[in-house]
């Protein structure tokens, strides 16, 4: 490896990391500064924005402690036979960068990944060692998400959870079969037993601070994951049956859909167009619906048509277009749950119907001041004084939901 400064390492190693968007924000037009007037940039790598877990949007140093790795896996630009300039930083220097980030107050945490260097237990120490010495030598009060390698020693994992605040393992891709394709030294059973230990110790930690609140804290902002959309055959059908598992069995706090997108000097086995990147915003919205909206992972896959979501409208209102006999909801009556279920209406706006309705009945007026909008929720709606006439029932009711289409923009186009 030649021998670099920290500088030209920060900009190999913080480039790599952008194709993991565990705390990815989401992409805009290109603007730079460099070699002309003004000032910014909309292009540098490096510090992204994720989530604390009181909702906090926070600034983090995204990097990778190297881009080297022994594995191969086919998607990733960091594997092993790829021709990518390698760069690596010392646990000393990853600590000295953090701090004089954080000192400049550039960033309040810290999101450190790594490709695999000589062992997963020897990767994983030095991923632990950044964390340690940050909490331990320099007191760091700053947010810290480490990713874990699911084959290090379950000890490791354990002390990684005592440093960080998140810790993440990524499931990499939907099906068994798209990971043995696509990464065939990565074990579907391995991941998910880390995870199974992870949530265990979480679970431990939970109980252990109820009676004993001087118990140290572990991975008090709880573990997440990363899965892969388009690289294999899986359709979106099987992601969210997938996603559904992850968060029942492993109780993830987040888990991000990362469309693929084509890296250069790619694998041959990878497909040459990236998926339109609507359908991993489809599966965002998918995914709220089943953690904040009520819905099972049937109701979200009976959205799809032949496994995948339209993407020319948003997963409630196809499943609402499915399942016609259920509207429309009379806003004065309707349970909550039901109310959910009304394209347009979202968990805010539910909660204000609610509360207003035990004082009076809703007109259709009231709705509207309550929403964005009161067009798109006239199908589905009865009100005090609106009662739509089997528009549920119109041939060309989609046709008239769908929004004429937007291009959207590449994160790293
Ligand atoms: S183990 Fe991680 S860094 Fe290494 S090739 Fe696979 S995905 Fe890339």
């Amino acid at each position: 490896m030649a021998h670099l400064d920290t500088r030209e390492k920060l900009a190999i190693l913080a480039d790599a990391a952008k194709y993991d968007a565990s705390c990815a924000s989401s992409g805009t037009s290109k603007r730079s500064s460099v070699g002309s007037k003004g000032i910014g940039s909309t292009e540098g790598m490096g510090i992204c924005h994720s989530y604390a877990p009181d909702g906090r949007c926070i600034s983090l140093l995204k990097i990778l402690l190297t881009n080297s790795c022994i594995f191969d896996c086919h998607y990733c630009i960091n594997r092993r036979s790829s021709n990518v300039r390698r760069a690596r930083f010392t646990v000393d220097e990853v600590v000295k960068l953090t701090l004089a980030f954080y000192r400049r107050n550039y960033i309040e945490g810290l999101f450190l990944s790594s490709g695999i260097i000589g062992t997963s237990d020897y990767t994983m120490d030095q991923l632990v060692r950044v964390a340690k010495t940050l909490r331990e030598e320099h007191d760091f009060r700053g947010y810290i998400h480490l990713k874990t390698i699911p084959d290090a020693d379950p000890e490791l994992l354990e002390q990684a959870g005592l440093y960080a605040d998140r810790l993440s393992i990524n499931i990499e891709l939907p099906t068994e079969s798209g990971l043995a394709k696509l990464a065939p030294e990565k074990n579907g059973i391995r991941i998910r037993g880390a995870m199974t230990g992870l949530k265990t110790a979480i679970d431990d930690n939970k109980d252990a601070r109820k009676h004993y609140r001087s118990a140290p804290k572990f991975a008090p902002a709880g573990q997440s994951t990363q899965m892969i959309v388009g690289a294999d055959g899986a359709d979106d059908s099987a992601i969210m049956g997938t996603a559904q598992s992850l968060y029942g069995r492993f109780q993830m706090r987040r888990v991000y859909y990362s469309a693929f997108s084509p890296i250069p000097d790619a694998s041959a086995v990878l497909p040459l167009v990236s998926p339109p990147l609507i359908r991993e915003h489809r599966l965002y919205q998918a995914d709220w619906l089943m953690r904040f909206y009520g819905f099972g992972v049937g109701e979200v896959q009976d959205a799809t048509d032949a496994g995948n979501l339209p993407l020319d409208i948003d997963p409630k209102t196809a499943w609402a277009l499915k399942n016609r006999g259920q509207f429309p909801v009379d806003i004065n009556r309707a349970p909550r749950e039901m109310l959910l279920r009304v394209p347009g209406l979202g968990v805010k706006t539910v909660n204000a119907i609610l509360r207003v309705r035990r004082q009076r009945a809703l007109r259709l007026d009231d709705v509207g001041r309550l929403t964005r909008g009161i067009e798109k929720l006239r199908p589905w709606l009865i009100a005090a004084d609106w009662r739509p006439v089997a528009l549920a029932e119109r041939g060309d009711l989609r046709a008239t939901l769908v929004k004429p289409a937007r291009a959207q923009l590449e994160l790293f186009g």
